[in-house]
Parts: structure tokens; sequence; C-alpha cells
């Protein structure tokens, strides 16, 4: 007892009092993000034109962003569910992703990988929609709704299968239908995280994750990040203190309402679900939404800031 006791008193400078390795800022995962490669992942969605639900565009943006992931070490597996809309019925294709890491002849067959992969229970989700709103009138290209959380996720992806161990610790979902056809009620908007949702509950208890990270709008030039109010208070605490660590507090506040988002459903599923968005848009859903009004800077502090919570708050404590 005592042999440890002074021990623990002697390393107190390289590890945290509590017992736990002190958290390692500059070797943290957000550290080699990079905004401007999340631009560019932003860039080649506008080439696919308005990516609105069971379009031809969408499967091509799947496409791209299953063989992004894939080269990186990701599995990829696709929800595949059809549902009625004011538009008539409509395929939606959630895309749900996790690390394998070495190819999987490696590591023994596919059943093996299955297993180990998605047979395990991770910590949490990392989430965004990646459909586009449809407009009759005008080309809604949708560079900040949903093209910026995308291009995060997408590098969040590269930065993450550099350290597996943090990796396989995580599910990233890329949902489809967040946009209403109309206008949102209780069956229109949301299709793809409702049906996960719905989906989650059917899981055993020891696979649900225990808390998730929404992004959505994340890449305007003036960045005011707005957690709404309906996002868990610990989520919310987390994310200010890692904001702090990197003296990027500024950007990040409390929003004064809830907001229709993706996190509803996983919310009410039992996933405690933060909403990190900027609503303070001047082109949300109107043709300015442009690649031009968006800034490599400000993916790079929501990609971060994200990243070094999930790192520093999240993972290396016991989570919630
Ligand atoms: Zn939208």
């Amino acid at each position: 007892m005592l042999a440890t006791a002074l021990l623990g008193f002697g390393l107190c400078g390289m590890v945290a009092c509590d017992g736990g390795l002190a958290f390692d800022l500059e070797r943290a995962v957000h550290q080699s993000f990079s905004g401007e490669r999340a631009l560019l992942h932003v860039e080649r969605q506008m080439k696919f034109g308005p990516r609105v639900a069971g379009s031809a565009n969408l499967e091509r943006t799947r496409q791209y962003l299953e063989q992004v992931l894939e080269e990186l070490g990701w599995q990829v597996k696709r929800q595949v569910f059809k549902q009625k809309t004011p538009s008539g019925e409509v395929e939606f294709v959630n895309l749900r992703v996790r690390f394998v890491g070495e190819s999987v002849g490696d590591q023994g067959g596919e059943k093996k990988v299955e297993a180990r992969v998605w047979q395990n229970p991770v910590s949490g989700l990392v989430v965004s929609h990646y459909e586009t709103k449809n407009f009759e009138a005008f080309e809604f290209l949708g560079a900040n709704d949903p093209g910026s959380s995308v291009g995060v996720l997408l590098e969040m992806a590269r930065v993450l299968s550099e350290r597996p161990a943090v990796a396989e610790k995580l599910e990233l979902v890329f949902f489809d239908g967040e946009e209403a056809f109309v206008d949102y009620t209780e069956t229109d908007g949301l299709y793809g995280s409702r049906y996960y949702a719905d989906s989650l509950k059917k899981w055993p208890e020891k696979l649900r994750p225990q808390w998730g990270v929404l992004l959505d709008m994340v890449g305007d030039g003036d960045l005011a990040i707005r957690v709404p109010v309906d996002s868990p208070d610990p989520l919310v605490g987390k994310l200010f203190a890692a904001a702090e660590d990197m003296n990027l507090r500024k950007y990040f506040g409390l929003g004064s309402q809830m907001i229709t988002d993706d996190h509803k459903p996983l919310n009410e599923a039992g996933v405690p679900t933060i909403d990190i968005i900027d609503m303070e848009y001047d082109y949300w859903h109107t043709p300015g939404d442009t690649v031009d009004k968006l800034s490599a800077d400000s993916l790079k502090i929501v990609g971060q800031v994200a990243l070094l919570m999930i790192e520093k708050y999240l993972l290396d404590k016991d989570g919630l």
C-alpha cells in the first residue's frame, strides 16, 4: 500500500493525480485534422450537383463516400429502407461505418471481421446527414447543409485511421433523408435517423453506444456554433471544455431553442446526442449555399474541437 502510494505521489508530474495517464494534447488525434482536406471533400460533393434522397446524384455521392472510407481502412454497411413521403415512396440509404484497419484477409476472413468489427460494442456515434433538401425552383447545392459536416466526418475518418485504438471505439453514420420533403412532422423529415434509432432499440443492451455527436452546418466563414437546448448537458459541458483547451471557446455557445435534427431520434432512443450546429447562416436553404461561403478554418475549428472532445472527454474517461 505504502509503496503504491509513494509511487503514485512520485509520478504525479507525468501521471494525472486521479491515477490515470495525463492526456497528451500534443499527441492527440485532432492535431493532424486539416481544414483544407475537409474543404476538398465539400468541393467534390458539389460536383455531384443536388443530392436529393432517392436520386442518382446521391448514389454517386454514396459511392464517393464509400471509396474514401474504404481506402482509409473503414468498412461501410448500407442500411437500406423504403418509406412513404409526401413525394411518394422513396428508398433511403444510411451508411454505417466502422474501422477495420488492415486488410480483411489478414484477419482470418470475413466472418471474423464481422464478429470483431460489427458485433463488438462501440463507445459512441459520430454522425451527419449527407443528402440535400429538394427544391424545385432552383438548384440547391448544399455546400454547408450538409456538405460541410460530411467533409468534416471524412477528414475525421482519415486522422482516426492513424489511431486504430481510438477509431475502433466509434461508429460513424451518414444519415439519408434528414430534410423534410415538405415540412418537419412526425412522418416527414429525419427519415434516416428515425430508422437508425429504431434499429438501435433492437441491438442487445451491451452493444448500444453510450453517446452521440451530430455535426450539421459547420463550415460558415463566420462560425457561430449554437448548441440547441435539447442537447444533453454533460455533452455540452465536454464540448465547451474541449473548445476551452484549444482557446476556441468563443466560437461555441448555447442556442435558445430546440432544433429538429438527427439528434432527436437518437436522444429519444436513449443515446444522449449533442447537435453541433451553426444556424446563423444567411444562405441556409437558398441557392447561395455554395462553397465560396465556407472556410477551411471553420471546418478545422469544428473538426478539431469535436475530435478532442471525443478523445479526451468521452473515450479517455468512462464515457458520460
Ligand atoms: Zn437543411
